[in-house]
């Protein structure tokens, strides 16, 4: 059996390297490595994948959150809220720019933000709310948005994990995750499911004005050439980056079928045991799906009841299947961000979530033998541990 990995980047790697390299290559023959022909060119083909009007590649997905917080203009004070279950990243930002975080529970079931949470911790100066579509399964965003209409709010959508899912809205029509709020952010890490061989990430706004404004903003805030009318950031993607997310940019929507394909095995392995939980994400559409409102699994992650879950963790290690805990630490607990007006009492399910969840292999490269051994070493622990 080929050696399990947590992502499998140079397996995959070996199947596009006749479309990668020669993209890679015309970029180094340009040496055009900054704002190249590249960078226009991945814009533009992402702007229509995603049916977003404007695309502001940037360097990393971490810039691309502050941008877009920069770019709407929040100040100092101004409240945010997001999840308390996800990546840093979120709530680093928000802090940077010295907005207040405000960290609310997410649903036990999708493990997004809780729309109820939400309206409890929206105050005279909450400005925004930052929808993370985690593990690459959308956020609830009709309610999110119909919350942000009434309290006039913006939705900065944290799409680092979902790009390429869809959304159906209430009225039936589908939209890409990334272009529902009024700004978004993505991350390009390599990782991620569209991922570049370094960092990379962007900006998407329907908002014309908005998109001006941050386009000046990752240039050190120059409208015209060494005119600087706001304070700026130097956040760019680099045009070898672009280059390699540029020939990956058509095969994403075959590389999250097949990590659906490989969640739909799990699940059929994991159904219905008394002591696990499988992700609630959609998974049976069938083919290459650009249409449907199905889960994009950047993470497949189970929910664990009476398991020891760090013993299985130490279990598949011992058996060279690497795996994850996204995530340990509920963010309200972390030491940059502790504030003594949150209550335990207000985060049950992060709270339960950071003990109870385990992440498996998850990328587009794995084999049904690797999934087999996989299950099967899952399942051979919790029954022969209970
Ligand atoms: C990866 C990630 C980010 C940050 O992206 P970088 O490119 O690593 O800066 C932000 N938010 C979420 C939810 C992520 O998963």
């Amino acid at each position: 059996m080929k050696k399990i990995q947590m992502v499998d980047l140079q397996s995959q790697y070996a199947k596009i390297k006749d479309v990668v390299d020669p993209s890679i290559q015309e970029v180094m023959e340009s040496a055009a490595f900054i704002n190249g022909p590249k960078v226009h060119q991945f814009q533009k083909n992402l702007e229509e994948y995603l049916g977003a009007k404007h695309v502001i590649p940037c360097a990393n997905g971490t810039d691309a959150l502050q941008i877009a917080m920069m770019g709407l203009g929040l100040k100092p004070g101004d409240e945010v809220i997001t999840a308390d279950f996800t990546f840093a990243a979120t709530v680093e930002v928000i802090a940077l720019l010295q907005l207040t975080p405000v960290l609310v529970d997410v649903d036990p079931v999708s493990f997004n933000i809780d729309v109820d949470a939400i309206e409890k911790a929206i105050t005279p100066n909450t400005k925004a709310i930052v929808p993370v579509h985690l593990f690459g399964l959308a956020a609830n965003m009709d309610e999110i948005l119909d919350l942000a209409k009434k309290h006039n709010l913006y939705v900065i959508e944290d799409n680092a994990q979902g790009i390429g899912a869809n959304y159906t809205r209430k009225d039936g029509s589908k939209i890409k995750t990334g272009v529902i709020g009024d700004v978004a952010s993505t991350s390009f890490f390599p990782s991620k499911n569209l991922g570049c061989y370094g960092d990379g990430g962007a900006i998407f706004t329907n908002d014309d004005d908005l998109a001006h404004t941050i386009r000046g903003i990752v240039n050190h805030g120059m409208y015209k050439r060494y005119h600087h009318d706001v304070v700026g950031v130097n956040s760019r993607l680099d045009s070898i980056q672009a280059a390699v997310l540029d020939a990956k940019l058509p095969h994403l929507d075959a590389y999250n079928d097949t990590r659906r394909n490989t969640a739909r095995k799990y699940n059929e392995a994991f159904k219905n045991h008394p002591k696990i939980t499988i992700p609630s994400g959609r998974t049976e559409c069938e083919g290459i799906c650009s249409t449907c409102d199905c889960h994009v699994f950047h993470q497949y992650t189970l929910k664990l009841k009476d398991v020891d879950r760090d013993a299985l963790v130490a279990h598949l290690n011992e058996n060279n299947i690497p795996c994850g805990v996204y995530y340990p630490i509920p963010l309200h607990n972390q030491k940059a961000y502790v504030d003594e007006r949150y209550n335990e009492a207000d985060f049950t399910v992060t709270n339960e979530l950071v003990k109870t969840v385990i992440s498996l292999p998850m990328h587009t490269e794995l084999d049904d033998e690797q999934i087999n051994f996989i299950s099967n070493t899952v399942l051979n622990f919790i029954n022969s541990n209970s």
